[in-house]
Order: structure tokens, then C-alpha cells, then sequence
């Protein structure tokens, strides 16, 4: 994989670009992906952002959203403009499995493929461009990297600032984690230079749910989480039946995983869902545990230190079953 700075001096020439992202995308993979789509359109690209599978409701505000093709929706585009493209983007995701139904297309591309992301080991030799930089807060902080070491730090508009805030503001827990560093508070300084709203982005992300989610919430943390002591681990399992009952929508269950977390002594707290087709994980940590050596090793996923999260064909209760295997064998590292 080439540095990233090696396609500055290509970014005037005329192209056909496109933008992609993990499955089911968060404030950052979203806020990442228009962004960048907000500065590469501003030199006459023709730019198309594809998201791999749909996205949860509150992220569709972000200026450039709502021409996200949706890779399961609408196959024939997005495959128009994958097979048309010179460069393809792949923002926060390091690995081609995170792509879902994508990956065997990405794998057939023969063009020329550019990796921006943040999370640990990085599958290098897919990718001809890039940069993979776990120590960064957000991929949108290296979407802003991006632009300003390109030497186009003028062309930073509002809609950039309100879809890369978004992007640093949810990876970083609302600027709470280790990784908000004294760079990423110089960025957002830069970015309310263009006059954008902050307060808007956190309503438009925070303060758009519906009804069920809350009742949904209520009956996962009454009837669904389980607390282990002896491990300082929590594990909440969600049936699908519950999904249906309570009307869950993509994104619904975004934040979940933080609550157990805050429980004095918890050190691992983990979410399981019974998707319907994968059983999808998330792990989080406090301190010293590594969730994504433990999400790699016992749950085909990955991500970062304190955040990480991964999935299983196998029923629910065999995912239960391995999980509550695994930290038995994590005891050591759980109760040090
Ligand atoms: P979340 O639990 O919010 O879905 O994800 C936490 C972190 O782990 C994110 O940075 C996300 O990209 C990463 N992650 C989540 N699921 C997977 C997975 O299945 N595989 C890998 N490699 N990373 C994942
Ligand atoms: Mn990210």
C-alpha cells in the first residue's frame, strides 16, 4: 500500500469516484463518506457514495445522504458505478468482509482502490493507496487530514464541518475517549470557522428517536442483561423476537452496549443480537482488556482496543454459550 499523499497531485484530473464504507454505518463511517464526497465533487468528479447495506434514520440529515445508493436496494446502480470507477474510497473499515454482499465485487475491481481508516490490522495488500492510523480519533478526523495535507483547507465549506463533526463526535463519545486528542479540538476549532451549527448535529443524531426504541431499551435491561461478577463482565442477548416486538429499526440499538459499561466494577460489556442472518456482536471495554484481540479470536470480528464488535452464523444460544466460554478463559485479564 502507497502513502496516501501520493494521489494529491491526481486529484484535479477529472474522475469517476466512489465512496464506501462498513455495513450498517455509524456517524463516523457516514459523516466520513459525504464528507469527502462534499470535497472531492468540488474539483468536478463525478462522485457516487455506496453503503454497503441500509443506515440508521438519524444519520440522513448529513448534507449528501440522501444520494447514497444502498448497495441491497438498489444493486443495479451501485454495480453501474463500482464497474465505471477509476478510484474507490473505503473509509473506516480495513478488512473487505465488512463490505457484506460487496466484498466479491470490490475483490473483482481493477480499480484503483484507496484505504482511509482507524481501526488495528489492516489487510494492506488489497488496497494500492492509504492510510491506517490507529492512534486517530475518527476516520473523519483523517478525512480532514486529508484535505488540509493536500494543500485544499480553503474548499472546507459547512457541509464538510457538520458531516466530519458528526463523524469525530460519535467515535470519540462526544470528544470523552483517550483518543480525543489536542488535534481533534483544533479541528473542530477549524470547522466552526465555517459558521456550522453544533448544537444542531448532536439533536439532529441524539434527539430523533422514536417512542419504541425507549420501551425497547426498558425490556432489554430488565429482562435481557446478565451480570457476572466473578468476571466484571455484562452480556446482553437479544432474541429476534424482541426486534420484531418492539418495532427495532437500524440504528435503534446504536448506544445499548454503553450501559452496562457504566455499572461500578464492569470492566467487558458485551451485546449479542439475533439479526436473522448473523448473529452481530459488540464488545466494549474499560482499562487494560483488549476486545479486539477477543473479538478476532472468538467471534470472526475485530475493531479497536475498547471498542470492537463481530459476528456468528451459529443460533444465538451456541454465540451465548461461546461467549460465556471465553471469558471464563479471560478470567485473569478480567479481574487484573
Ligand atoms: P460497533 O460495536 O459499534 O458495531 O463497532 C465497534 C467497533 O468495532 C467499530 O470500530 C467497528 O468498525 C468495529 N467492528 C464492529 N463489527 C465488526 C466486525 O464484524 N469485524 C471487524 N473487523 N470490526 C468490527
Ligand atoms: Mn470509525
Amino acid at each position: 500500500m502507497k502513502r496516501l499523499s501520493e494521489i494529491f497531485p491526481l486529484l484535479e484530473e477529472p474522475k469517476n469516484i466512489v465512496i464506501t464504507f462498513h455495513q450498517k454505518p455509524d456517524g463516523d463511517a457516514m459523516g466520513a463518506g459525504v464528507g469527502l464526497y462534499n470535497f472531492l465533487i468540488q474539483f468536478g468528479h463525478k462522485v457516487t457514495v455506496i453503503s454497503p447495506t441500509n443506515w440508521a434514520g438519524f444519520l440522513s440529515w448529513m448534507p449528501g445522504a440522501k444520494k447514497v445508493v444502498d448497495f441491497e436496494m438498489q444493486k443495479e446502480k451501485a454495480l453501474k458505478a463500482l464497474k465505471g470507477a477509476d478510484w474507490l474510497f473505503c473509509l473506516d473499515f480495513n478488512v473487505l468482509n465488512r463490505t457484506k454482499n460487496m466484498e466479491p465485487v470490490i475483490k473483482d475491481l481493477k480499480c484503483i482502490k484507496i484505504l482511509i481508516d482507524h481501526h488495528e490490522q489492516p489487510q494492506t495488500e488489497v488496497f494500492d493507496y492509504g492510510e491506517s492510523n490507529t492512534d486517530k480519533s475518527s476516520t473523519a478526523e483523517m478525512v480532514f487530514d486529508f484535505i488540509i495535507n493536500s494543500g485544499h483547507a480553503k474548499m472546507i465549506n459547512k457541509d464538510i464541518a457538520e458531516c466530519l463533526y458528526a463523524g469525530v463526535m460519535t467515535d470519540t463519545g462526544s470528544f470523552r475517549f483517550n483518543s480525543t486528542s489536542a488535534d481533534v479540538h483544533t479541528m473542530v476549532a477549524t470547522l466552526k470557522g465555517t459558521g456550522f451549527d453544533h448544537s444542531q448535529v448532536h439533536e439532529n443524531l441524539f434527539d430523533n428517536f422514536l417512542e419504541s426504541r425507549f420501551r425497547f431499551f426498558g425490556n432489554v435491561l430488565l429482562n435481557r442483561m446478565e451480570i457476572f461478577y466473578e468476571y466484571n463482565t455484562a452480556l446482553i442477548a437479544i432474541p429476534q423476537s424482541d426486534l420484531i416486538k418492539f418495532n427495532v429499526k437500524t440504528g435503534d440499538t446504536e448506544g445499548l452496549v454503553n450501559f452496562p459499561l457504566s455499572i461500578k466494577g464492569i470492566k467487558l460489556a458485551a451485546i449479542i443480537i439475533d439479526r436473522g442472518d448473523e448473529r452481530k456482536s459488540s464488545f466494549r471495554s474499560k482499562g487494560g482488556f483488549d476486545v479486539n484481540s477477543f473479538a478476532r479470536k472468538y467471534f470472526n470480528g475485530g475493531g479497536h482496543f475498547n471498542a470492537a464488535g463481530g459476528k456468528n452464523s451459529e443460533p444465538l444460544e451456541e454465540v451465548i454459550k461461546k461467549f460465556k466460554k471465553a471469558i471464563k478463559e479471560n478470567k485473569e485479564q478480567l479481574n487484573s
